[in-house]
């Protein structure tokens, strides 16, 4: 496996021409590795692969690191290239930009004399898009633990308790049933907080009458899920009812255009068609879904921009919404992956209405 994708980042390096690529984004050191702790490195070279990480790693990094030549550091990691001369002098080296500080550059660039510092931003991006079946197992796996804990919040969900309440029940179903933690903190927006797409929980109480939109995901051994739900405590309004309904039909038809070879943005279009028919084109204000896997947010986009074409084996999420301001917001979200003939729907949850 490691040796599978070792290979697929040396045909990037090929391609942009380089001769040394030094990996300092965590989940891209673990998806080489299998490293899992929270400070470590990999410089590959056309030849060599090397793993370079710190002394409180010195018994974990032998068990979780296949197939790289572990370098253990006394502090600082950088200065470690130099002493084992990891990079050829004149190597033309690259580094992922998005995650490289200033600072670290310039470090680099005073410790590494000589060699040609290139910025990269697509390699393990584009690698790590194409998922294979182990990987679907981890985040069918991350999807089923979010399934269990929305199932275990429906009970506990009743007017008068807090949103932050229902969020750390979230954040302790999700570890209590096996998740390494939240894949970010969870989303609890009740009431006319619903129209806020990205509404952190806060401390305002649930009351009867209200919809409360859910969103919320978990890692599990290093790979994440992402689910939304929108549920009513108490009857709902009917504009609400309605807007519910649109909501699930635009999901499902989006959802019915997935498979290989689609553009990203006509399944974007899809859903948008509909709710922009039902009259509510101006209140869903975000792309439809984005990439997911060793990150919660993965560059593959499902948006009216996007030139991305989907291909089997892209784990994407589908994520209509409609959020009117001071009335409230509806949101859907599953996690699928892309399939020769259709997709699969990793998240199992229920879609009609639940009135708690
Ligand atoms: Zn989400
Ligand atoms: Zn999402």
């Amino acid at each position: 496996m490691i040796h599978r994708r070792l290979t697929a980042v040396r045909i990037a390096m090929t391609k942009i021409r380089l001769q040394a690529f030094l990996v300092t984004e965590m989940a891209h050191v673990r998806y080489l590795t299998g490293f899992s702790g929270s400070n470590g490195l990999c410089v590959i070279t056309p030849e060599k692969q090397f793993f370079v990480t710190d002394r409180r790693y010195k018994s974990q990094a032998p068990q979780e690191v296949d197939g790289f030549t572990i370098i253990i550091a006394k502090q600082n990691l950088f200065p470690l290239i130099t002493e084992k001369s990891l990079i050829p002098k004149q190597a033309r080296t690259g580094f992922e930009s998005e995650y490289v500080s200033m600072a670290d550059l310039k470090s680099l660039k005073k410790l590494l004399p000589g060699r040609h510092f290139a910025p990269t931003t697509k390699i393990l991006e584009t690698v790590t898009a194409l998922k294979d079946d182990g990987e679907i197992a981890l985040i069918r796996y991350a999807a089923k633990i979010t399934d269990k804990v929305f199932k275990k919040i429906l009970a506990l969900i009743r007017p008068g308790i807090r949103e932050c309440d229902i969020a750390a029940e979230i954040s302790y179903w999700h570890r209590k049933y096996g998740a390494e933690c939240d894949a970010f903190d969870p989303i609890v927006a009740s009431g006319e907080r619903g129209a806020l797409p990205h509404a952190r929980a806060s401390d305002k109480i649930i009351r009867r009458g209200e919809m409360v939109v859910l969103d919320f995901g978990c890692r599990y051994c290093g790979y994440h899920s992402d689910l939304t739900r929108t549920i009513a405590v108490g009857k709902p309004s009917a504009e609400m009812k309605k807007i519910y309904k649109i909501v699930v039909e635009a999901q499902k038809k989006a959802i019915d255009t997935v498979r290989h070879g689609v553009e990203a943005w006509l399944v974007d279009a899809v859903a948008r068609k509909h709710i922009r028919l039902a009259g509510y084109g101006r209140y869903f204000i975000h792309s439809l879904g984005h990439g997911l896997g060793i990150h919660v947010h993965e560059p593959l986009r499902l948006s009216a921009l996007s030139t991305a074409i989907l291909q089997t084996g892209n784990v994407v999420t589908i994520e209509p919404g409609i959020y009117i301001p001071e009335i409230g917001g509806v949101r859907i979200e599953d996690d699928i992956v892309v399939r020769e003939d259709n997709c699969d729907v990793l998240t199992t949850s229920p879609k009609e209405l639940i009135i708690v």
